[in-house]
């Protein structure tokens, strides 16, 4: 790939750094066949060592800089991105800044790494982990940094440097990927013990001589190019509005590159920096950045729009356009990226362009090619032939940015071939059959306000007080149980033809049976029927949905060593046939007790999967919201009396930018009532919210009218129980009372507290006793005693009402 942007009239002299035609912003770092999950877990497992785990880390980031390369990206200059990561991007920079909380005071190394990330107990004291929290608006997990005024910030660049040496010895000029400052500290909460109205921002001017450190350290490496990642300036969902204002991340931004930038002499002491903004629109930051003495701008133009007119400073940078999608997983239309690519120069004023993703890859699987739709079906064969025309992964996505790349730097006839071709699949994905389906669109354009009303909620909580006769605190779980060797061994052998689907689903019986009867004797009140035959929570309703196709291998990471495989929505959605009544129905006739209904929501369904970029959101979720009606009602005339419809995803999906938000939350929160209100008023519909920071999705809880909501809320201690109380929420509320992302088991003493705690400012009578999420995850080992002390402590403040 030549290199042949330039860059005009750069005032940083000695800095003659010119960005590469393309690049990508970041990589899936899990391992086509999520070789790192694998080392990680043996690591955790202490069936490996460290080196063990080292070794196959550095074979994974060498094979990442192999396939970068062999796709086309130049193996100098910074093309190729070192974004590898043992767990998490924002864990890798609270280690190198040195800034994790003095409760991990006395580790060191890895043992210090994974101890941020997961906690500890036992033998090696108890701590919990750092919390956890969605990266923008993706379905990846980032560990957030506690901030505090006495946080001390001390350089270790050993896990940013390894990797860039390593890369020099195989003659690969990688550009590190770090969080950027501003962004790290948006990303971070306060400590525990700073005191009220603190900042973490406020502690910018003590961060950024690390980072200049940094910089140094990994030019003294070889790096020629450092990645900086400032997203935060596109979000505003990371400002606390009381205490900092838009205007003040402009200003944090340029003291940041000012320090780093401009100080720091260019070029000589210092890699040139890409300046990244993803997941949305530069907006009212495009001038920010200009101003900056940054060498290159990397904006997501797939999400964002080009600036209305040109900006005063770009001219002596390189903006990289990020027209290839990073964050789904359709084959761009090359000829229209062309275009855009073409418009960049003259609309932002760019001394240089070049072509990049809109984000990192690290939210798409590695490679479309090993996937296969095709079982031997007529229709299994259109998919396959389809879905290949369709899709574009991770590699795909590193080909479209090198095609752009040449068209831009050799004129678009250089890749005359690859254009033609992507335009001929976007036309055929448009005509294709189940694209678009008539029945379907009949239905979302019939419907009435009414059917998204369920009625009063008084006199719902007066019924179902009557049908379900439940204690004061009832207690319950999220709905899965432990996923266990046997029941995925059934399964695997299942999808191998190894076992028959009769007696796959006896060993699915038999599961819940067991599952029923473990709750019974806890004394639970309100039982699960533990989710054994569910793969995924979204995959599941995707392989019994239409409209939907599921992948083999392609894995993402959530967190951690934590992937889950994206189902891909491509048609109009429908429900065949019912999805889930069978099991729900033998699991009630197993127990005098209520048993749960469990669905995901239409929100979480689309959030989790990758979806449409050819019809509205909105229209997508109305069609799923129908379809999960028709199953709760079924669930409903199988006896079933409570319903718990899923939306752990209903955040996420909330735009960045304010200015979207109430479009969002209006058909997000519709969609959610037109899937629950089709039920009786004596019919108990529940909602599971995985996390516990609302903030503006707060008003939205409420509005989605469930009977009782559940939420993580043990890691911040219960503080979103009066917070909740506080924005006039007034249904049921089951905050959970302990944390299932780790493996420690609570103390009674320690749920109690916790019980105590909630009571205090919600009324008992609404307060539902459960875990934070649900225990698929989990063993055994740690659950059944878990649920023990749970249920103990209802009990003991049951007793004090
Ligand atoms: N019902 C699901 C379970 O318990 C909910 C999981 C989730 O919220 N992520 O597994
Ligand atoms: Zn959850």
């Amino acid at each position: 790939m030549s290199q042949s942007t330039t860059t005009t009239g750069s005032p940083a002299e000695a800095n003659t750094a010119t960005f590469p035609a393309a690049t990508v912003l970041g990589y899936p770092r899990i391992g086509p066949n999520r070789e790192l999950k694998r080392a990680l877990e043996s690591f955790w497992a202490a069936r490996t060592d460290v080196p063990a785990l080292e070794d196959a880390a550095a074979t994974l980031r060498t094979r990442t800089r192999a396939r970068l390369a062999e796709l086309g990206l130049a193996r100098t200059g910074g093309a190729v991105p070192e974004a590898s990561s043992f767990y998490d991007q924002v864990l890798d920079a609270s280690y190198a800044l040195g800034a994790l909380p003095a409760r991990f005071d006395g580790l060191a190394g890895l043992d210090l790494y994974f101890a941020a990330a997961r906690g500890t107990s036992g033998d090696a004291g108890e701590r919990a982990p750092l919390e956890m929290t969605k990266w923008f608006d993706t379905n990846y997990h980032y560990l957030v940094p506690e901030i505090g005024p006495g946080t001390t910030f001390r350089l270790d660049a050993s896990r940013f440097v390894g990797p860039v040496r390593e890369a020099a010895a195989e003659g690969l000029d990688t550009r590190p990927v770090v969080v950027g400052p501003v962004t790290y500290l948006l990303l971070s909460k306060a400590a525990d013990d700073a005191p009220a109205g603190f900042e973490p921002l406020s502690r910018l001017g003590d961060l950024l001589p690390v980072y200049a450190e940094l910089l140094r350290e990994l030019r003294a490496a070889g790096a020629s190019w450092v990645q900086l990642d400032e997203s935060g300036l596109v979000a505003d969902h990371l400002l606390d509005t009381a205490t900092v204002s838009p205007a003040d991340v402009h200003a944090a931004v340029k003291a940041a590159y000012r320090a780093l930038a401009t100080d720091l002499a260019a070029g000589v002491d210092r890699p040139a920096i890409l300046l990244q903004a993803s997941y949305g629109d530069l907006g009212t930051a495009w001038p920010v950045v200009a101003a900056t003495d940054v060498e290159a701008v990397a904006v997501d133009l797939v999400r964002g729009a080009l600036p209305a007119a040109p900006v005063p400073g770009l001219e002596t940078k390189t903006v990289v356009a990020g027209v290839v999608d990073g964050h789904n997983i359709w084959r761009a239309d090359l000829g229209a990226k062309a275009d855009l690519v073409d418009a960049v120069a003259a609309a932002t004023g760019a001394g240089a362009v070049a072509v990049g993703t809109s984000t990192s890859l690290q939210h798409v699987p590695h490679d479309v090619e090993p996937e296969s739709w095709d079982d031997g079906t007529a229709a299994g064969a259109e998919l396959d032939a389809n879905l290949h025309a369709w899709l574009a992964f991770a590699d795909q996505k590193v080909g479209e940015v090198v095609a752009l790349g040449t068209a831009l730097t050799d004129g678009r006839d250089a890749v005359a071939d690859v254009l033609a071709a992507a335009s001929a699949a976007v036309a055929g994905r448009r005509d294709a059959a189940g694209v678009r389906v008539d029945a379907v669109r009949a239905r979302t354009a019939a419907l009435q306000p009414g059917d998204f009303e369920r009625g009063a909620h008084a006199e719902r909580v007066t019924a179902q007080r009557e049908r379900l006769g439940l204690p004061a605190l009832p207690t319950t779980t999220i709905g899965s149980f432990p996923q266990t060797v046997e029941i995925r061994r059934a399964r695997a052998a299942h999808a191998r033809g190894e076992l028959t689907t009769d007696a796959y689903e006896q060993a699915m019986r038999d599961e819940i049976a067991r599952v029923v009867t473990l709750q019974e004797e806890l004394g639970l009140d309100v039982l699960v029927h533990g989710e054994a035959e569910r793969n995924d929570m979204v995959q599941y309703f995707a392989e019994l949905l239409d409209g939907f196709a599921v992948t083999t291998n392609g894995w993402v990471q959530s967190y951690g060593s934590r992937c889950t495989r994206p189902s891909i929505l491509w048609g109009d959605v429908s429900r065949p046939e019912p999805m889930t009544v069978r099991w729900a129905q033998y699991a009630q006739s197993l127990t005098e007790k209520p048993v749960k209904g469990m669905l995901t929501g239409p929100v979480t369904i689309m959030a989790w999967s990758f979806v449409r970029d050819d019809v509205p959101l909105a229209e997508t979720a109305n069609q799923i919201g129908l379809a999960l009606r028709d199953e709760v009602v079924d669930l409903e005339a199988a006896g079933i009396a409570v319903v718990q419809v899923d939306e752990p995803a209903l955040r996420e999906l909330l735009p960045l930018r304010q200015a979207d938000q109430a479009a969002y939350l209006d058909w997000s929160v519709g969609s959610f009532r037109l899937a629950t209100a089709g039920v009786r008023p004596d019919t108990q519909v529940h909602t599971h919210l995985c996390y516990s920071e609302f903030g503006e999705v707060i008003g939205a809880i409420d509005g989605l009218d469930a009977d009782v909501t559940s939420i993580e809320a043990a890691r911040s201690r219960m503080e979103v129980v009066p917070e909740l109380q506080d924005a006039g929420f007034s249904r049921g509320v089951g905050p959970g009372v302990y944390d299932i992302h780790s493996p420690r088991v609570p103390s009674v003493a320690e749920v109690t507290e916790l019980l105590e705690l909630a009571v205090k400012s919600v009324d008992p009578n609404l307060l539902w006793v459960n875990p934070d999420c649900g225990l698929k995850t989990r063993g055994y080992a740690e659950t059944t005693p878990s649920l023990a002390h749970l249920v103990e402590a209802a009990h003991a403040v049951r007793a004090t009402l």
